[in-house]
């Protein structure tokens, strides 16, 4: 199977490493959570209260939730098109709002029960070359634990705190976003601590996986770590940089 499991918390740098290491490899990227974020999303945009764990497991069982390729017309850097039935939610579920509800909604057992089965069967198919893709590079917090622990390679990133919550800064100024970095920092400090502690499915590396640290390291850097420990446990040689 050609997966490759790419784990860590909030801003580790996972969703841009493994978007970089996908193109190399022409593996799907595939994030999963924006599926948690389009839930989240969802509780806010129907007034759900997110403290209901029975109306929000109703919701997750209902939503219809669709990752696209992204359109070649839109150029405004989305790596893929989210959308919840016919609404294009791809920049909506990176709002604080949706940051501040997506861990409590995400540790409910029956959300991840409904996501997980999906995830699984996306990352399945694309492992073993479904619709012609060489293979797939999954992201989240639990890929090498639950959702495809046999995937012969597993990565667990992380970086401090406070050089991720910059990160996030940085990322939302840069869109013209309005940012506030305390609560950025705040947010994700209890997003981390919710994330590890929960009883389904915590955060936490897999023991077969290798963890990088990307604080101080470029992202090239953490791209050709990844593709020479893919090379020597998949067998898969990159594409150039340029290409
Ligand atoms: O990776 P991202 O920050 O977009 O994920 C948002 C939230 O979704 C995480 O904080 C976590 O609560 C949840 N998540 C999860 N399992 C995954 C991916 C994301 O619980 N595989």
């Amino acid at each position: 199977m050609n997966a490759i499991a790419i784990d860590g918390p909030a801003a580790s740098g996972k969703s841009t490493v493994g978007y970089l290491v996908g193109k190399r490899l022409g593996f799907v990227f595939f994030d999963t959570g924006v599926m948690y974020r389009a839930v989240a999303w969802a509780v806010l945009e129907q007034g759900i209260d997110s403290a209901d764990g029975k109306a929000v497991g109703r919701l997750a069982e209902q939503l219809r939730i669709e990752v696209d390729a992204p359109d070649s017309d839109l150029s405004d850097g989305r790596q893929a098109t989210i959308l919840v039935g016919q609404a294009d939610v791809t920049w909506a579920i990176r709002s604080p709002r949706v940051d501040s509800i997506v861990s409590e909604v995400a540790a409910y057992a029956q959300v991840r029960r409904e996501l997980t089965r999906k995830q699984r069967r996306i990352g399945l198919a694309y492992g073993s070359g479904a619709a012609g893709k060489a293979g797939v590079v999954m992201v989240g917090r639990d890929v090498g634990t639950v959702l495809l622990p046999e995937a012969p390679l597993k990565i667990y990133l992380y970086a401090p705190l406070e050089e991720r919550a910059r990160r996030r800064f940085r990322e939302l100024v840069e869109r013209g976003r309005e940012a506030d970095f305390d609560r950025i920092l705040e947010d994700m400090r209890v997003r981390d601590r919710t994330d590890s502690r929960r009883a389904v499915a915590p955060l936490r590396p897999a023991e077969d996986a290798r963890q990088i640290q990307t604080f101080g390291a470029t992202v090239e850097e953490v791209v050709e770590q990844i593709l020479v420990l893919a090379a020597a446990r998949l067998g898969v040689t990159p594409s150039s940089p340029e290409d």
